[in-house]
């Protein structure tokens, strides 16, 4: 869906790049016509051979709709491209940012998960908490260093389990 519309956003920019790059030099081109034949409709030579009954030629509506078509394009053109430019900036803007502000959110999220992830797995692991008296003892104790009681139950297959596990952690054996 979004990758759908940015296609669709580019390929108008595209058209309008297009447009804009159609537009100007041939807006300028018209412009400059038209102002030769400004030029050239004041000139006396110009019109009378070709007007036999020397009929006074309207040059000047003729001039006058080039020089507006001219500027009309190479305003349609400078506004096609410009918006094109524009919209090519801000998307470099916004791909440039977009990764920066996720991979910041990431990192924050990350850091947060991970942070209190290990804080859990800290409490969880680090810590053995002895099933008669309840005091915590290190990961690795046999005994409470509270009570003495044996807080660890001995697999058939050699591993040490919490004194409160009802399974093997190695093995799934039935303790
Ligand atoms: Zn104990
Ligand atoms: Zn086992």
């Amino acid at each position: 869906m979004k990758n759908k519309y940015l296609q669709d956003h580019s390929r108008t920019k595209k058209i309008l790049k297009v447009i804009g790059f159609t537009a100007l030099p041939l807006g300028g081109i018209l412009g400059v016509v038209g102002l030769i034949d400004f030029f050239e409709g004041f000139s006396p030579s110009g019109g009378n051979f070709s007007n036999p009954y020397h009929f006074p030629e309207p040059e000047g509506p003729d001039l006058f709709y080039l020089i507006f078509i001219g500027m009309a394009l190479v305003f349609i053109g400078l506004a096609c491209l410009s918006y094109a430019y524009m919209g090519k900036v801000a998307r470099y803007t916004s791909s440039e940012m977009a990764p920066v502000v996720k991979d910041t959110a990431n990192y924050l999220i990350d850091g947060t998960k991970n942070e209190v992830a290990g804080l859990v797995s800290k409490i969880k692991n680090n810590l053995l908490i002895c099933p008669y008296c309840g005091d915590s003892n290190d990961l690795d104790s046999i005994y409470c260093d509270a009570c003495g009681n044996k807080i660890t139950k001995k697999c058939l297959c050699g591993q040490e389990n919490n004194a409160d596990s009802k399974y093997c952690k190695k093995c799934g054996r039935e303790l």
